[in-house]
């Protein structure tokens, strides 16, 4: 397994200049459940004016501590949660939001999800068959029993569980963590998306295998020509499986880029405290010092009132008064690597939002003007 280095990233960057899937100003609030109807409403600022684009043929990373919203921000991609605000673009066209079953599968045929947990993700009660024969069903690529028979098979071993006909009618008690999320993986596949969102996919499996499931997603993204959102919290891994790195913290996305420069050069201080936890003697912070020395201050702040501003200054050794009051702008540091943080430049153009308290009325934005939130989670298609 090799570093993807910065060469390879231009040079995809060229091949394929457009996002496949893009999304400006995301936000996401969760109304909190209250006994009293009178008492004032209370909110999760889950996600807060977060921007994000997918390539295709290109993996991105998103990592984070628990809590900081990433799989919020995977879930509003696959529009299984709906967008408090923001708008998502496919192809560059602004997708539409309804929830009318036949516009979410048009949608899901394109964005498919693989969740973090391959044990409750499939249904106990179906086997193989079922679980990759319905999608192919459910979006018009095999009618025929025989289409639909070579199409599951021909999935099977696409994610290297052969030979397929030991597999195809097995059903997830009879199978390991890591053949359930191939299974997983290859349900996603039969919708036949240019973007796969995956959510901490190897997570849950064990050590020994998380490897061998990684690598079945990448050589499928350069296969498939895939757009991969790769979710995790180990952003050491981030380096070795995505050509960019996005680092979110409390919800806000807080520096990005390609990831050799995110991850050798990290600017923000949440990067380096994350990298801290991941310890590289050959990687230095901005003073020259090892980033092992940088101390763990804190922990991740509640979002039903989060801080202020920069929403880390409570963790950060280089809090200013300025980070209590705004969230700073975004600074380019050059090749494509960017950061919100005021110890670069003036912060960029400062943002004037100080977020404390959620609109008494959430609106959500989509094409056709402002709608009532549905928080209902739709099935994945
Ligand atoms: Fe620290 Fe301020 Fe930068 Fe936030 S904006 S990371 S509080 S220096």
């Amino acid at each position: 397994m090799s570093v993807i280095n910065q060469s390879q990233v231009e040079s995809e960057k060229q091949t394929h200049p457009e996002p496949i899937l893009e999304a400006k100003n995301l936000r996401k609030y969760f109304p909190l459940h209250q006994s009293n109807p009178l008492a004032e409403k209370h909110f999760v600022h889950a996600v807060e004016d977060t921007s994000i684009a997918l390539y295709p043929g290109r993996a991105t990373a998103l990592v984070g501590e628990s809590g900081s919203g990433k799989t919020t921000v995977a879930r509003m991609l696959a529009r299984v949660y709906d967008l408090t605000a923001g708008t998502l673009y496919f192809r560059g066209e602004p997708v539409h939001l309804s929830h009318r079953a036949a516009v979410l599968r048009a949608y899901r045929r394109h964005v498919q999800l693989v969740f973090q947990d391959p044990f409750s993700s499939l249904n106990p009660i179906h086997n193989v068959r079922y679980h990759l024969s319905r999608p192919l069903r459910v979006f018009g690529h095999a009618k025929s029993k025989k289409e639909v028979n070579e199409q599951v098979m021909a999935l099977l071993n696409k994610v290297s569980l052969t030979p397929a006909e030991q597999f195809i009618e097995k059903y997830p008690h009879q199978l390991s963590g890591g053949q359930r999320q191939r299974i997983a993986i290859a349900r996603a596949l039969a919708a036949q998306p240019e973007v796969l969102l995956a959510d901490e996919p190897v997570s849950m499996l064990d050590v020994s295998i998380r490897l061998d499931v990684l690598n079945l997603m990448l050589r499928l993204k350069d296969e498939e020509k895939l757009a991969l959102l790769f979710i995790t919290h180990d952003i050491a891994s981030a380096r070795y499986f995505a050509e960019d790195t996005l680092v979110m913290y409390a919800g806000q996305m807080v520096e990005g880029g390609p990831s050799d420069g995110v991850i050798q050069q990290p600017k923000h201080p949440y990067t380096q405290l994350l990298l801290s936890a991941a310890p590289d003697p050959d990687r230095l912070g901005p003073d020259g010092k090892s980033l092992m020395t940088l101390p763990a201050r804190g922990e991740i702040p509640s979002l039903i009132r989060p801080p202020n501003g920069c929403r880390f200054h409570p963790r950060c050794p280089h809090a200013m008064p300025e980070c209590r009051d705004h969230f700073p702008g975004r600074t380019d540091l050059g090749g494509g690597h960017w950061t919100h943080c005021f110890l670069y430049g003036d912060g960029g153009a400062q943002s004037p939002i100080i977020v404390t308290k959620a609109p008494s009325r959430m609106k959500i934005e989509g094409q056709n003007g402002f709608e009532t939130p549905n928080e209902k989670k739709q099935e994945n298609a």
